[in-house]
Order: structure tokens, then C-alpha cells, then sequence
């Protein structure tokens, strides 16, 4: 990375909701190098009492379902309708594989990505999806210390970063689309049952009857669900990023859901198991970063990957061995 400062110039200049010291520290938090690892550790510790104050929203879809153009129309909704200033960061799981990603560059949304009460950071290319996530959870809490107060985290519902983005968020809105096959295939069952809120996207011109159509589908098949924790029923609804309609509604469910889950406790009690959740998971990705980096454990890893490849050790005595090298 480019200069480093201290770490109370980051925490000022966040505070003060200086964009380019943010964008800096993100920049820090997203490094691998232990000396930025260390001034990011400073600048979270510092700017903890900030945050918190924001509703963490995460948006999932396959690849066209509409994600980009329904962030952009909602995102400016919540900018102009609801005086939100918001903040949108992407984990994309493919990103770090093949170069190319699927959520692409903030160029995505341009008109959003030019309004000052917004805030567009795309996800760091050629991390793994641990990595991505890991800086993710630490961009929300920094954008929080800016005075952004709605964060949408987004992905792309193709793999595991739905589940990570589930556990880093209050309200988790998938959207689908209509008659794209099979009601029910088109996106795993899993994903379906983490849903807040399904949006039918493109219900415009010649698709609306089969949105809703799609809707009252989707809404038979959550009520098989069992009630969740929250005490919420998941809603579905229909919207047209393109021509701007329900995009109110989907703002309402997502007032109702804060209203419900603040006031019988589920709101505070998910932001508290989830930040155990990210203390276990820094946990579990810095012994896994410590293990390769061990230099015993790099010499003798290439030979015994081999023994165990052709049989001559188990697995499990293989790991072991190695574990006891820490
Ligand atoms: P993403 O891959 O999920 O981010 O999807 P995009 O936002 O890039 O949209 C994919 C395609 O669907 C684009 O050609 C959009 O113009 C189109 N699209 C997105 N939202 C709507 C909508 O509300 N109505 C219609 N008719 N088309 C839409």
C-alpha cells in the first residue's frame, strides 16, 4: 500500500467522514503485510465506539437477476426518500479464481457511484473468500465510523459467500427471478430458508403477471418453513429496478423487520452472536495462516502430501504430525 499514516489520522479522518482516508484504511484492513495488519487492529479499536449505528443489509442473486440495477434504483430511494447515507461493498467468490469477477467494478452503478451521500467499494480482487469476508466485517464497522448508516453488502448467489454474508448482516433480501425455469431450482434450497425478504426482480411490461405468479409461489413455499428465531415471516414482493416500483414496499418490510426483531431482543441478541462469530472465525483463519507460514511445516508438507496421496500414511497421522510442528 501506498503511505501509511498513524493510526489516529485514520480514525479522525474517518470520523470526520473523509472518504479517502476511509477508502485508506479499508485498502489496510483488505492487507495481508502484519505491519498493516497491526495498524488495522489499532484503527478497529479505535473507531469500535462508532460503530453500530447502521441497518447491514445483505442482497444476494444469481448472476442477472438484476442486482446492480435494483442496488442502484434502491440505493438512490434510500438516499432521497429515506435520508440514508449508504455504503455498498461486494464479496465476490470469483474474483479471486479465474481474474475476471461477476459483480465487475463500481462502474456498475454509475449514477450511484456519483452521489456523494454514497459509497461504492468494490470487493478486493485475488482473496480468498475467507480474506474478502474477513475485511468485509471490518469495511461495514469503518463505514459505520463515517456516518454511513445503511450498508449493503452484495454477492453473487453462486457458492458459500451467501452464508458469509447472512452472518454479517441483519436483513437478508434475495432476489429471484421469475419463471426462470423451475420455480424452485433456479437457487439453492439453503439460500431460500436464510431469506428475509425475496424480491421477484424485472416485474415490468410482459413479465408481470409471471412475477406474480413467482410471488405467491414463493410465498407458499416459505410457509413450509419453520418460524424462525426472529419471530419474522419472510415476505415476498415484486419490483421493477428499471421503472422504479416496488422499491418502496421492499424499504417497509425491511422497517417492519427492525421494528419486530428490536423490540423482542432477536436484533441485539444476532449482532452479539455474530460478533462472536467473527472473533472465532479471525481465530480459525489466523491458526490456518500460522500453520502455512511455519517454515517446518512448509519443508516437510510437499513430502508428506505425497505419502498420504499414495497411500503409505493416513491422513489423519499425516495432519497430526504436522499440527505438532506449531
Ligand atoms: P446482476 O448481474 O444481478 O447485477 O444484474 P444486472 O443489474 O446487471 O441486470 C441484468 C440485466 O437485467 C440487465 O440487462 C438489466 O438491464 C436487466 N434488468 C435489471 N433490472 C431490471 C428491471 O427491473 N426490469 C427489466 N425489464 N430489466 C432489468
Amino acid at each position: 500500500m501506498a503511505k501509511r499514516f498513524a493510526a489516529d489520522k485514520y480514525v479522525e479522518g474517518i470520523l470526520a467522514g473523509n472518504r479517502v482516508l476511509l477508502s485508506q484504511a479499508i485498502t489496510l484492513v483488505e492487507s495481508r503485510l502484519p505491519s498493516d495488519q497491526e495498524l488495522a487492529h489499532e484503527v478497529m479499536d479505535k473507531v469500535l465506539p462508532h460503530t453500530g449505528n447502521s441497518i447491514r443489509i445483505g442482497i444476494t442473486g444469481v448472476p442477472g437477476v438484476g442486482k446492480s440495477t435494483f442496488i442502484e434504483t434502491f440505493g438512490t430511494y434510500l438516499i432521497q426518500a429515506q435520508q440514508k447515507k449508504l455504503a455498498v461493498l461486494a464479496i465476490d467468490p470469483t474474483s479471486q479464481r479465474s481474474g475476471g469477477s461477476i459483480l465487475g467494478d463500481k462502474t456498475r452503478m454509475e449514477l450511484l457511484s456519483m452521489n456523494p451521500q454514497a459509497y461504492i467499494r468494490p470487493s478486493p480482487a485475488g482473496k480468498s473468500l475467507g480474506g474478502v469476508t474477513r475485511s468485509t466485517r471490518e469495511s461495514i464497522l469503518l463505514c459505520e465510523a463515517a456516518g454511513f448508516d445503511a450498508i449493503i453488502v452484495e454477492t453473487v448467489g453462486v457458492g458459500q459467500s451467501e452464508t458469509a454474508v447472512h452472518e454479517m448482516v441483519d436483513f437478508f433480501l434475495l432476489l429471484m427471478l421469475a419463471g426462470a425455469g423451475d420455480e424452485l431450482q433456479g437457487i439453492k434450497r439453503g439460500i431460500m430458508e436464510m431469506a428475509d425478504a425475496i424480491a421477484i426482480t424485472k416485474a415490468d411490461e410482459q413479465n408481470i403477471l409471471k412475477a406474480n405468479a413467482a410471488k405467491s409461489e414463493y410465498q407458499n413455499a416459505l410457509h413450509l418453513y419453520p418460524v424462525a428465531a426472529s419471530g419474522w415471516l419472510p415476505k415476498v414482493s415484486v419490483c421493477s429496478a428499471l421503472q422504479n416500483t416496488g422499491l418502496d414496499q421492499i424499504w417497509e418490510t425491511i422497517t417492519e423487520y427492525l421494528q419486530l426483531t428490536q423490540n423482542n431482543g432477536f436484533f441485539e441478541k444476532k449482532r452479539r452472536d455474530q460478533n462472536l462469530q467473527w472473533m472465532f472465525e479471525a481465530i480459525r483463519q489466523g491458526l490456518e495462516e500460522k500453520f502455512y507460514a511455519n517454515p517446518q511445516v512448509k519443508m516437510q508438507l510437499p513430502a508428506l502430501k505425497t505419502v498420504v496421496q499414495e497411500g503409505q500414511k493416513s491422513a489423519f497421522a499425516a495432519a497430526a504430525e504436522l499440527l505438532k510442528l506449531l
